[in-house]
């Protein structure tokens, strides 16, 4: 069943006096009730910007979100309310979206005082116990501070945080980029237990293609404000249709033995072009190795190349035939 829906969700912001960045523009995808669905791309390309308007943090420009069969844009105030509770966020800089002054104990119980639940103090204090053990703390961390923790403990204080109003999906942005590849995998898989454990669906924000694999159901990958492909988990590590996928899975360093074998590496020219004045067409195409005469000419349309594989490219449009590479990339 469907948990979450984004359809045609565009995000922008007005930028100086009559300039337009458009952090995100036009996406859809759908969250199934208990899966990790994976939303990879460099930073700039609106995934974050995704995942605070989902939140309901940013109005959003056009299109909808649909939590549970409810439009979250247009909640009244106790469905905000219990909407605040089914939804909680993962932040990338665990130590930054931690209050510094507070102890754990106090980090752990504020949501829980602002929303009323257990109101008792001593029931209040064995659930925060009770929190600090699922994420694979302990209550004699309950009196300290942040700054006593490591990246990846202070990561799991953040989880237990995100737990405490037992909601039903969690956004992750980028919760495990600032560790060190030996804690990353860590904290995959306490995700993942947790995961399991509580049948939580999570939305799961990273910057490359690496460690997303591992707890990902299905994966899209965006591309300056576009969603450019999407698929399962499996399926885009084997067959990767867009070059921009293409290009980061060629940039993973260690090989990958779902990545099939003579992969030539694939290194993107050029700069992330700014959202304010994207190129015309398709948005990858001055950094794209094959981009044709038709992409500076016409956006792709989102396809449906094989089953549950989407692809916005005009390599499978077959309604395109000159297909020759444009060696110099215009802009
Ligand atoms: Fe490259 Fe053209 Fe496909 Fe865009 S549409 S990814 S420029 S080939
Ligand atoms: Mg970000």
């Amino acid at each position: 069943t469907q948990k979450l829906q984004v359809n045609q969700l565009k995000k922008h912001f007005q930028v100086g006096k009559d300039e337009t960045l458009k952090a995100v523009d036009g996406v859809s995808f759908e969250v199934y009730e208990g899966e990790t669905f994976g939303l990879v791309g460099e930073s700039g390309c609106g995934k974050s910007t995704i995942g605070r308007t989902i939140m309901g943090l940013y109005d959003r420009t056009e299109g909808e979100v649909v939590f549970n069969g409810k439009n979250v844009h247009e909640l009244k105030d106790t469905e905000t309310f219990n909407f605040h509770r089914s939804m909680q966020m993962i932040f990338q800089d665990p130590y930054a979206s931690l209050n510094p002054r507070s102890t754990v104990k106090e980090i752990i119980s504020e949501p829980m005082e602002i929303h009323g639940l257990y109101p008792d103090k001593r029931e209040r204090l064995d659930r925060v116990y009770q929190l600090l053990e699922e994420v694979g703390l302990s209550r004699d961390h309950a009196n300290r501070y942040p700054h006593e923790f490591s990246g990846g403990q202070r990561q799991r204080i953040g989880i237990a945080r995100a737990l405490a109003l037992d909601p039903e999906f969690i956004i992750a942005d980028e919760p495990i980029s600032a560790l060190d590849v030996s804690v990353q995998a860590q904290v995959v898989n306490l995700l993942r237990k947790l995961q399991k454990e509580k049948g939580l669906t999570y939305l799961f924000i990273a910057h490359d293609l690496s460690m997303v694999k591992h707890i990902s159901d299905r994966i899209g990958v965006m591309y300056l404000g576009n969603m450019v492909e999407l698929t399962k988990a499996g399926d885009l590590y084997k067959r990767p249709l867009h070059p921009y996928t293409q290009a980061l899975l060629s940039a993973i360093p260690i090989p990958d033995p779902d990545v099939e074998e003579g992969r030539e590496r694939m290194i993107l020219e050029g700069e992330l072009p700014s959202p304010i004045n994207p190129p015309s067409g398709c948005v990858f195409r001055t950094r794209c190795p094959f981009a044709m005469e038709a992409c500076a000419k016409v956006s792709p349309v989102w396809q449906e190349i094989e089953e549950n594989h989407y692809v916005a490219c005009h390599l499978y449009n077959e309604e395109i035939q000159d297909k020759t590479p444009i060696k110099e990339t215009v802009l």
